[in-house]
């Protein structure tokens, strides 16, 4: 078979629990704009266990058709069922494109799938297009985020990516899209050596950075750690989440969970004030699709402008001051 044969924009519709992930209707509306040049249908791939009610989501927010696969054994992720259910049904079916979201399930599923079907694997893509020769490619930080690398790849098929959450944004939804389901019968058995002892729903605190319309990020140029205290002032005044380039959650000042960028998290706020950081590429991948970047920096060449809607080139120490006093005086 050559590759030409291959057709389908696959997208893995990752759920847990009955719930889609967003992720999901987020490369359902890059898959558009693929579709738009390759004219190659876009179909999500459901597994699960009573999930098929999910379809219809599906093509509100972009398939053309479902197919969709239930099994007892894929009740709830589990890395082997799931591995060969969907070998089974891309062999089958011979997909030109899969995609998956750079979740935890996605970044556990696909680099088996890469192996079950002898063929490529881009990770944490953060954009996805065609160049001027029709070859797809995924777009990737590489060389520890010095460049953004454009991978193809050439030969094998499916070409393979996980793309990294809020990198697009969903389509309005279509209201009344209906599509094909294609109902598939997969041979898999639960995994012996793996039994879900017991589950709980993630905590949400409610402070989540991803989930937050406005955030106050600081970067190195902090000079102490007492500085963030103005830093969380403003984001309070604002409504919004205190978050951070790496260094200050590597000096332990901030958690994990309140990084930005490649190693941290990906954020979609409406409004992101960049406090003493520079910009480099892997703090920008995780933010760059904020609503309105504000940034403060004291050196005019700092590359977080180049992104900017907004820049202010002064000391943090005299501007966060004077923000937060009128804010405080426009509230009063
Ligand atoms: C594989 C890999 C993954 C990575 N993942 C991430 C990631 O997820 N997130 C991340 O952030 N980084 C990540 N990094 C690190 C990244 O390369 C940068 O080192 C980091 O983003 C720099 O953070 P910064 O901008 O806060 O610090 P710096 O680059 O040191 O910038 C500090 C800025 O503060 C400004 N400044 C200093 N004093 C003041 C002042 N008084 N007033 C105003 N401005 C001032 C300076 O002009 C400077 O621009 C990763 C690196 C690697 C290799």
């Amino acid at each position: 078979m050559t590759k030409e044969e291959y057709k389908g924009i696959w997208v893995f519709a990752e759920q847990q629990n009955g719930k889609l992930n967003n992720t999901v209707l987020e490369i359902l509306a890059k898959a558009q704009e693929l579709k738009a040049y390759n004219h190659e249908e876009i179909i999500a791939v459901l597994l699960g266990k009573n999930v098929s009610a999910l379809a219809d989501t599906l093509f509100t927010y972009g398939a053309d058709k479902v197919i969709l696969a239930e099994n007892d054994a894929l009740s709830s992720y589990s890395a082997r069922p799931y591995e060969t259910a969907l070998t089974q049904l891309a062999k089958k079916h011979k997909p030109s494109i899969i995609l998956y979201g750079a979740t935890s399930l996605g970044r556990d599923l696909a680099p088996r799938l890469m192996v079950t079907l002898n063929t490529g694997l881009t990770a944490d893509a953060i954009d996805l297009g065609f160049d001027k020769d029709g070859v797809f490619y995924q777009t990737t930080p590489a060389y520890g985020g010095s460049i953004l690398a454009h991978i193809v790849i050439l030969e094998a098929r499916p070409q393979m990516a996980t793309v990294r959450p809020m990198m697009f944004e969903p389509i309005e939804p279509r209201n009344n899209a209906a599509g094909e389901v294609i109902a598939e019968t997969v041979d898999v058995v639960a995994d012996a050596d793996y039994e879900v002892l017991s589950t709980a729903p993630k905590q949400d605190t409610g402070d989540s950075i991803e989930a937050a319309s406005v955030i106050v990020a600081g970067g190195r140029g902090l000079k102490e750690e007492s500085d963030l205290a103005q830093l969380k002032e403003l984001a309070s005044l604002l409504g919004g989440q205190i978050a951070a380039s790496r260094p200050l959650v590597d000096n332990s000042w901030l958690p994990h969970d309140r990084q930005i960028g490649q190693s941290g998290a990906s954020v979609k706020p409406k409004y992101i004030f960049n406090i003493a950081i520079s910009g480099s590429v892997q703090y920008q991948v995780g933010m760059q699709n904020s609503g309105c970047i504000i940034s403060v920096n004291h050196t005019k060449g700092a590359p977080i402008f180049d992104i900017s809607h907004y820049g202010v080139v002064a000391d943090y120490k005299t501007v966060i001051p004077a923000l937060v006093e009128e804010i405080r005086r426009r509230k009063n």
